[in-house]
């Protein structure tokens, strides 16, 4: 992983992202979506990878899933435009498979770069992969749906809170109650009440370190080979 990403502004990094073709999965998609959101965004969700429908619309999160979510921001008097909503992997994988460690490895970058840019509070881990990526292995689904850790992330300082993929849970009726739940944790976190970690969570400040300089750590074990590299 190089640090030439670094130096890019937001216009920059979409445009590199839409170009990328450092993975095998550029080969499979329609577009690779940059994350969409506003600098000094107070919170960012992120997903796994594009779906189906995402990766024709250039879209993230749209349908019973973009509402849901919606109903979790309203809570906390916020709207889709205010924050930022991005993905580990930009380009879908073939039938929506999970993402390889090579495949993370490889994009990651774009993910903390992004990070850096909106400089978020509190970071909406949605889903194994990222809540593996950004907050250890110590959180696992479904009951980590709600909780909050610590950690530091490309050197920034957020709050990464643990929840289901909100595109599966959609289809889901009887899991609106744990999005309800989603929202009132959101909520604390950014008005400063702030829920202990979980006694499970990584006891150090968890998640990947600085881009560009300061080591950063692969917590995923997946099946797939730990390539270097990856945007830079
Ligand atoms: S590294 Fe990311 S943006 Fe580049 S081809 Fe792979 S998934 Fe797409």
């Amino acid at each position: 992983m190089g640090n030439a990403l670094d130096t890019l502004d937001a216009q920059a990094l979409a445009e590199r992202i839409r170009s990328c073709d450092l993975c095998e999965l550029h080969a499979h998609r329609t577009q690779a979506l940059p994350g969409a959101g506003p600098d000094g965004a107070d919170v960012a969700l992120v997903l796994d990878a594009p779906g189906y429908f995402e990766d024709r619309s250039g879209q993230l999160l749209q349908g019973p899933a973009g509402l849901l979510v919606d109903r979790v921001l309203g809570a906390c008097g916020l709207t889709r435009e205010a924050v930022l909503v991005t993905s580990v992997a930009r380009c879908r994988p073939p039938q929506s498979r999970t993402l390889r460690t090579s495949e993370i490895r490889q994009c990651e970058g774009y993910l903390f770069r992004e990070l850096v840019l909106a400089s978020p509070q509190v970071v909406v881990a949605m889903g194994t992969t990222p809540i593996q990526l950004l907050a250890g292995r110590g959180l696992r689904l479904p009951d980590a749906h709600g909780t909050a850790v610590p950690a530091t992330i490309a050197g920034l300082g957020v709050q990464v809170l643990a929840a289901m993929d909100p595109r599966a849970a959609a289809h889901v009726a009887e899991l609106d109650d744990r999005f309800t739940l989603l929202g009132q944790r959101l909520r604390e976190l950014l008005h400063g009440t702030a829920p202990a970690p979980a006694a499970s969570a990584p006891a150090q400040p968890a998640g990947p370190g600085a881009a560009g300089g300061t080591s950063r750590q692969l917590r995923l074990g997946g099946t797939g080979d730990l390539q270097g590299g990856g945007p830079g």
